[in-house]
């Protein structure tokens, strides 16, 4: 049966409600809206930036057999994925990465009953059926046994984004292995899910449709439980990257997370990976300059060279899309 899930006017992507009240301008901040996508998340050119940076992973990862993180698309991709290592709410999704990366190169198919451990199958199911039928990037092995079918493992194909971070994660590395593959699934997942609200103008949220699948759902409750903190984060950065911002202060930032609820030792945790103050993380994405404009330091934040060229490869893949 399926459980009723509550979501109403929350964006399925940064977990932005339909409708912060500001006390400054006095009422809503944005007007409602119709798809469970918020005003940052739910434009065309988010959704066609997104999916065309995602190609261009997709490419890198095709012209190699290991992710080497001096490559700025394996970086940026890997940087962000620190925040969603640690989200509690991610726990299963990364527990099911680790288990299916740590032995992928060794053994062929990988049982389930190395999986079940993890979480409760309730809340594996819906992540295998993400990785395997949504995303293509494992197989499941599907056997009989007195007339009932039921998964006896994973297989990963070698072509698969997680074989390569298995292998990465065989030559060291597999803090940075971890965190890149748990960003990419989550990023191919938003690619996805925006492309299906795109085409049929809304998600189905009761049969758990898109990147809800990958969400931690409370049991009995069927409250929705979006990672806020990574994906506002990625949402951000993607956001104003893509949207033509080269540079936005420290003020900006804030207010983007505090409408969605992000204070405290999470904000304060976003700002040490966009800042690169973290250890582990990659590479700048950004240069930061710290300014004090009379009421304490703030950080300025502009993205760096390598990341604006990528955006320039980004536009160019749409201007193609767009004539061929
Ligand atoms: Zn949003």
């Amino acid at each position: 049966m399926e459980e009723p899930l509550e979501f109403t006017g929350r964006c399925v992507i940064c977990g932005l409600s339909e409708k912060p009240y500001s006390a400054t301008l006095g009422g809503p901040v944005y007007p409602s809206w119709n798809v469970p996508l918020c005003p940052w998340c739910g434009t065309d050119k988010f959704r066609e930036n997104i999916h065309a940076f995602s190609d261009i992973i997709d490419e890198e990862l095709a012209g190699t057999n290991i992710i080497d993180y001096k490559n700025p698309v394996f970086a940026i991709v890997t940087d962000i994925g620190f925040l969603g290592v640690e989200h509690p709410y991610l726990k299963a999704l990364k527990g099911v990465i680790g288990v299916v990366t740590s032995h992928a190169a060794a053994k062929g198919i990988i049982a389930t009953r190395e999986l079940w451990g993890i979480a409760t199958v309730r809340h594996i199911a819906p992540i295998l059926s993400t990785l395997s039928a949504d995303l293509k990037l494992i197989e499941l092995v599907i056997e009989e046994q007195g007339g009932i079918k039921y998964i006896k493992g994973v297989k990963v194909p070698p072509e698969s984004a997680l074989m390569k971070a298995a292998a990465t994660k065989l030559s060291g590395n597999g803090d940075r292995a971890s965190s890149f593959s748990l960003s990419y699934v989550i990023h191919k997942s938003i690619d996805q899910t925006l492309q299906i609200i795109h085409e049929k103008g809304g998600l189905d949220i009761r049969k758990r449709e898109g990147i809800i699948k990958l969400y931690q759902v409370l049991p009995d409750k069927g409250i929705v439980r979006i990672p806020k903190s990574f994906t506002s984060t990625l949402a951000l950065v993607y956001g104003a990257w893509l949207l033509d911002k080269t540079e936005f202060d420290e003020a900006f930032v804030a207010r983007f997370m505090s409408l969605r609820g992000i204070t405290g030792k999470a904000y304060n945790e976003i700002i040490s990976i966009l800042t690169a103050m973290r250890p582990h993380v990659v590479q700048k994405i950004f240069d930061c300059t710290l300014q004090d404009l009379g009421y304490g330091p703030i950080y300025s934040f502009k993205f760096n060279e390598e990341y604006l060229r990528l955006r320039e490869r980004v536009r160019e893949r749409i201007r193609e899309r767009g004539s061929a």
